[in-house]
């Protein structure tokens, strides 16, 4: 298919999934426009207020029974597999150089562009000044307790830990405990099911969610457009440009080196023949809707089937480093918009937890935003401390979902060409297209 045709179905797309969202954010402005937060319009403001703060209420709803679930089957999954110990190390090892590298290049770039600091006269200085002291004090406090903090992460009852949200403990338990059941062979399959359908209902209440995203757009870009004019858009221009940056550099300079150190698959080959996935990773802004294609288009170009079917879906679901991108862009953006001092320390504890959130991440439209509640709790805050700045993320979340989601289908296509040319799985007759696949593999 020609690259027109392609370009022109991925847009149609990305209307259809993502026209009701842009749509909400359309009106948003217009009805921040037409009727500025003033005494006269206290009523529609109280409607907005309520829309909006119920739309970040229902995200964080699903956080905890998404990310346990996520991690119960992901770890549990990878135990069953027979093929762990044969791709196993290598898949984990270029996950990991590929996740890292994109959480430095966006916490660099997100401290040199200072994206945050062009938002910060939209705050109230009163707010800035309460959340700068609890961010200080819990920074101290992990300075001077760092055994205490370490042993705050062994959960002595795991079930206060979910009550009280506190999600690293949390993630530490869930994680031993799916370890646990991946070695106790077939008395461990029931719960796994359990397990598996409770992420299936929470991709589903995800999706629903993802249709509520209209209204809950259109009311925080209302609240921010009414509150602070349309100049928004300017201020928040630097973030979005931060992480598309931040984006394209790991998309055209991250990707190609390491295929060109680690492995003799030409890049633009590579890139040409999963182009058409790429197209629908943008449309649908879901790295799992895209999977099946991506297998195909992998396989279509003599990549093993055993290397496509176990490193593929493990990657659509773990793997997920345009998502890390935007959680480190994000949370830093909030910290200078609300003044939070960014020791290098705070910084590290950013970069590693967006790692951590991300992994946790389903691979539909949004969840990428959702688990940034993750984040921001480690650190002491919550998207309620942080509203306005919350509400100003959102205005161009669906634009920058559909680019992630192109980063996360391609590094998993990256992990998955370097370890079929490590592994002698690629048959480069019918990846440079001489000979038919089917001989391939
Ligand atoms: N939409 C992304 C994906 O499917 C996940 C996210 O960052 O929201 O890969």
């Amino acid at each position: 298919m020609g690259i027109h045709m392609q370009l022109i179905i991925a847009l149609l797309l990305g209307i259809k999934r993502n026209g009701h969202i842009f749509i909400g954010l359309l009106l948003g402005i217009a009805v921040g426009i037409l009727y500025p937060q003033t005494v006269e319009h206290v009523r529609v403001y109280n409607i907005l207020n309520f829309v909006g703060q119920a739309f970040i209420n229902i995200i964080q709803m699903v956080v905890l029974p998404l990310v346990i679930s996520a991690i119960m089957i992901g770890i549990a999954n990878i135990g069953d597999s027979k093929l762990l110990t044969k791709f196993g190390a290598k898949m984990f090892l270029y996950y990991s150089i590929i996740t890292v590298t994109a959480v430095s290049v966006a916490s660099g770039l997100a401290c040199l562009i200072k994206p945050g600091f062009s938002a910060a006269g939209l705050i109230n200085s009163e707010i800035s000044n309460q959340l700068q002291t609890h961010v200080a004090e819990a920074m101290a406090y992990q300075h001077h307790n760092a055994f205490q903090i370490l042993m705050d992460l062994i959960p002595r009852n795991p079930f206060a830990a979910v009550s009280d949200g506190k999600m690293i403990p949390v993630i530490i338990f869930v994680s031993i405990f799916a370890i646990a059941l991946c070695r106790t062979g077939e008395i461990a399959r029931p719960l796994i099911s359990i397990f598996e359908s409770i992420f299936a209902a929470t991709m589903k209440v995800t999706d629903w969610i993802m249709y509520l995203a209209a209204p809950g757009v259109f009311a925080l870009t209302a609240t921010s457009v009414g509150s602070f004019g349309v100049g928004v858009f300017n201020d928040i221009s630097k973030y979005a440009l931060t992480v598309i940056a931040a984006l394209a550099i790991q998309f055209f300079i991250v990707y190609p080196v390491l295929l060109k150190v680690f492995s003799k698959v030409p890049v633009f080959t590579l890139f040409a023949a999963v182009s058409e996935a790429l197209m629908v990773a943008f449309g649908t802004a879901s790295s799992s809707a895209t999977l099946p294609l991506t297998i195909t288009c992998c396989e279509k170009r003599g990549i093993s089937n055993r290397v496509c079917s176990f490193v593929l879906p493990l990657g659509a679901t773990l793997n997920m480093d345009g998502t890390a991108i935007l959680q480190t862009v994000a949370v830093i953006f909030l910290a200078q918009m609300y003044g939070i001092t960014l020791t290098p320390l705070l910084i590290l504890e950013i970069a590693f937890l967006a790692i951590v959130a991300s992994s946790t991440c389903a691979g539909i439209p949004g969840t990428g935003m959702i688990t940034i509640a993750l984040i921001l709790n480690a650190i002491g805050l919550s998207p309620e401390h942080m509203a306005v700045g919350f509400a100003l993320l959102f205005t161009l979340e669906r634009f920058i979902d559909m680019l992630r989601t192109v980063c996360n289908v391609t590094s998993d296509v990256v992990v998955t060409a370097l370890i079929a040319d490590n592994e002698n799985e690629i048959n480069y007759d019918a990846f440079n297209g001489t000979v038919q696949p089917e001989k391939a593999n």
